[in-house]
């Protein structure tokens, strides 16, 4: 697996401590912050609030509350798609079975009890969040592509699902690129498997500097194939020649291409319009009819269309 060419740095983790009791958050914030980056809220409502704008690794959260309780932002730190696997560990006071089971049963990780035993809290808050790391990266590692470090087509299916959600949302257009490599079984058939998986590479890593913003997203389609996620983006065209342009630019000895000495890509793209209905496989359709035609036409070009 090639996956250290975009490597992720784990950040230090931030722990959000959500209890009514100051004395209490004060105490589990001294205990944690050698280690993490430590957030405060003394009542629900504040917590959930945090949580919509912070990138928070764990929740430490007091049961018993005024107004909404522990059980209530649990549920709805379940119910936010951005939250609804965040690990949350129950500080309670109570030691009914019943209530651990309950909490559990809505998806606490764990419990801690008061009064507060430092090294127990620590120990399962640094477990939780090893726990966590393991299967961010385990889920990172399953939405990038083997060979090319880049993301795969099952994280661009669900890219270009969320974005055109978005659009629909937003009212902004979204940009599609289907890009091939121009005479690649020539390229592997003269330099050998090992040479076309690192032209593979090097198309990938440059598409992979196209995508700049947010929601942008560079994957790679299958075989020889790329596409390029690029929501409101409006200059298409231009965007996809000048990754065109700079594939060629790299001049990649291809003896065999029939089109230049030097390796080149065609594409399609399509620009679905604002608040288009339209169907992720449809627009897919379309890119790759328009993709076929810039091959059709003499390849190292790029057709777009809207949608
Ligand atoms: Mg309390």
């Amino acid at each position: 697996m090639n996956v250290a060419a975009f490597p992720v740095t784990p950040p230090v983790a931030t722990v959000l401590v959500v209890d009514d009791d100051r004395l209490n958050r004060v105490a589990l914030a001294e205990l944690l912050q050698p280690d993490c980056r430590v957030l405060m809220a003394r009542d629900g409502a504040s917590g959930l609030e945090i949580l919509s704008r912070e990138a928070v690794s764990l929740v430490l959260l007091d049961v018993s509350m005024p107004g909404m309780d522990g059980y209530d932002v649990l549920r709805a730190i379940r119910a936010a798609e951005d939250t609804s696997n965040l690990p949350v560990i129950f500080i309670t006071g109570m030691s009914d079975a019943a209530d651990e089971e309950r909490g559990l049963l809505l998806g606490a990780a764990d419990f801690v009890h008061k009064p507060i035993r430092p090294a127990i809290v620590r120990a399962r808050v640094m477990a939780h969040l090893r726990l966590a790391r393991q299967r961010n990266e385990l889920e990172a590692l399953a939405s990038l592509d083997g060979l090319t470090g880049i993301a795969n087509r099952r994280s661009f299916d669900e890219a270009m699902e969320r974005a055109i959600r978005q659009t629909m949302r937003t009212g902004d257009v979204l940009g599609i690129a289907l890009f091939d490599v121009d005479h690649f079984k020539q390229y592997n058939d003269h330099y050998g498997h090992g040479a076309g998986d690192e032209a593979l590479r090097d198309v990938a890593a440059r598409l992979h500097g196209f995508a700049r913003r947010g929601g942008d997203l560079a994957a790679r389609y299958g075989g020889e194939e790329f596409v390029l996620l690029l929501p409101g983006c409006a200059n298409l065209e231009e965007v996809m020649d000048t990754f065109r342009q700079n594939i060629s630019d790299a001049r990649i000895p291809h003896e065999r291409s029939a089109t230049s000495n030097w390796l080149t890509v065609s594409g399609g793209g399509v620009v679905l319009p604002a608040m288009s209905p339209a169907q992720s496989r449809e627009a897919l359709a379309l890119a790759d009819q328009l993709l076929y035609r810039a091959k059709a036409a003499g390849r190292n070009r790029v057709l777009v269309e809207r949608a």
